[in-house]
């Protein structure tokens, strides 16, 4: 299945030169979200995995029907001050922006092994942010899964030795 012509890019958001990937179009289109979900099962069944993380907010839409394929455990990375329970923070920049995401202390097992989900790489700064928090946890990351990987930002060199894959690249 071709799942580019799904995405629509809209021109200068959220701000002036940004090439904005719209995933919702993609979302709206039943058979097509299943499709995507399924195939990104496929390309992570190489790995084995306990549990599956994904950052606030897109994060959820991929990374939640991902765990529900697979049959593990999802576990949100989310903005600071959202979660109820104890939790560690880290500092993270955006393509456009700055932040702070935040885990639950008790989310993950040391030596659980964890891929991270997302909807979208960019510069890596999520992902680098919530490999640190993983980490602190005593996560074990398998490998890093996304919908799309924007290849001209070159994200992928910013995470080193962690595995990544996904559905479409621009
Ligand atoms: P990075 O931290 O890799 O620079 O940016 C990736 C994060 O920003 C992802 O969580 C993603 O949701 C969001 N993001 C950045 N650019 C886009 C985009 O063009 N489209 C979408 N859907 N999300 C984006």
């Amino acid at each position: 299945m071709s799942f580019k012509e799904h995405i629509r890019v809209i021109h200068d958001y959220p701000q002036p030169g940004i090439r904005f990937k719209d995933i919702t179009t993609l979302l709206q289109n039943g058979p097509v979200y299943k499709e995507a979900i399924d195939e990104l099962k496929q390309l992570v069944s190489k790995w084995e995995i306990d549990v599956i993380a994904g950052p606030e907010a897109r994060g959820f839409v991929i990374g939640a029907p991902l765990a529900y394929a697979l049959g593990v455990g999802f576990i949100p990375i989310r903005k600071s001050g959202k979660l109820p329970g104890e939790t560690i923070e880290a500092d993270y920049a955006l393509e456009y922006g700055k932040d702070k995401l935040a885990m639950h202390k008790d989310a993950i097992k040391p030596g659980q092994k964890v891929l991270i989900a997302d909807d979208l790489l960019a510069t890596g700064g999520t992902i680098q942010t919530s490999i640190n928090l993983i980490h602190q946890l005593g996560g074990d990351i398998v490998g890093a899964a996304f919908l799309i990987e924007l290849s001209y930002l070159d994200g992928r060199s910013k995470l080193d030795e962690l595995d990544v894959v996904s559905l479409m690249q621009f």
